[in-house]
């Protein structure tokens, strides 16, 4: 099916995307499913910019490169996942536009150590499965807080005057050491909890998104932040003057404490019924061996 093109003046909407297990990549459920709605509604990007919890590193930067390679960073899964490939151009010129947005935060141009990681692909292959559109990934610096990581995202909203698709992936629950292969499709009470009241932060008043930090089960629910703080980039989005509510494209969980909701700005989705049944569990990998 051919995209829409965006008409002159439109925003173009944003999303923060649970990616769960990379397993998602070659699977067809309820989740993939909702990613793959969304980029059939959506119009067709000028290139789309990712803020993976992947790529979590002590500087922000942005790839820059003509060709970003796919990067399969995880361990323990069956070889079909590591014959996944991406092949989506880069736009180098969009580093330069990256920068001009988020100034005085300092931008480096990353030309050859990124690409396009699991994070990222593991979600696109299903949202945007020719690979046509350029992608570009936004780094996220590991020394700042997570209000810095909000007002980033926030300066990140006239991207979408310009036809930038803004993409954060992560999940809002992600704690591997307390995973459970055999729940594939559930979640413990202090994951629930805390998926719960994010959604309510999230739908009523994402610019306190960062206060969740204080939530009693923001220790078990986040025990290191790299997962959690995409969501706060759409959070930033959603705050901005001109941005849009939120609203929960799907949600659910996995492995006890993983959370899989996801979020979008600027559009409605139509809802996705079908369901294939639950993500199901990789080889047996110690999960916090497995760096999902
Ligand atoms: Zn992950």
């Amino acid at each position: 099916m051919a995209q829409a093109e965006r008409p002159p003046g439109q925003l173009m909407p944003a999303a923060f995307f649970g990616h769960g297990n990379p397993m998602n990549a070659l699977e067809v459920n309820r989740y993939t499913a909702a990613w793959r709605a969304f980029g059939q509604a959506v119009p067709r990007p000028r290139a789309i910019l990712v803020i993976s919890a992947h790529w979590y590193i002590n500087a922000t930067a942005v790839t820059a490169m003509p060709r970003p390679r796919t990067i399969h960073d995880f361990f323990g899964f069956p070889p079909a996942l590591f014959d996944v490939q991406y092949p989506a151009p880069g736009l180098p010129d969009l580093a330069d536009e990256v920068s001009d947005v988020v100034h005085p935060t300092w931008v480096g141009a990353d030309v050859d150590s990124w690409g396009i990681d699991h994070g990222t692909w593991s979600v696109l292959v299903h949202a945007f499965p020719d690979a046509s559109i350029p992608v570009v990934q936004l780094s996220i610096n590991a020394g700042k807080g997570l209000d810095h990581h909000l007002e980033l995202g926030r300066k990140l909203a006239p991207l979408r005057e310009r036809g930038v698709l803004v993409v954060a992936s992560g999940n809002v629950v992600h704690n591997l050491r307390g995973m459970d292969w055999e729940l594939t499709d559930d979640g413990f009470d202090w994951a629930r909890r805390f998926d719960q009241d994010a959604k309510e932060r999230m739908l009523t008043d994402p610019t306190e998104f960062a206060t969740l930090d204080a939530h009693p089960d923001y220790g078990d629910a986040v025990p290191t932040p790299d997962h959690f703080i995409p969501a706060l980039y759409l959070a930033g989005l959603a705050g901005a003057d001109d941005g849009d509510r939120p609203d929960v494209l799907v949600d659910g969980y996995a492995y006890g404490s993983l959370s899989m909701t996801a979020y979008t700005i600027g559009m409605h989705c139509p809802p996705v019924t079908a369901d294939d049944g639950a993500p199901r569990p990789p080889a047996d990998t110690p999960p916090d061996e497995s760096n999902i």
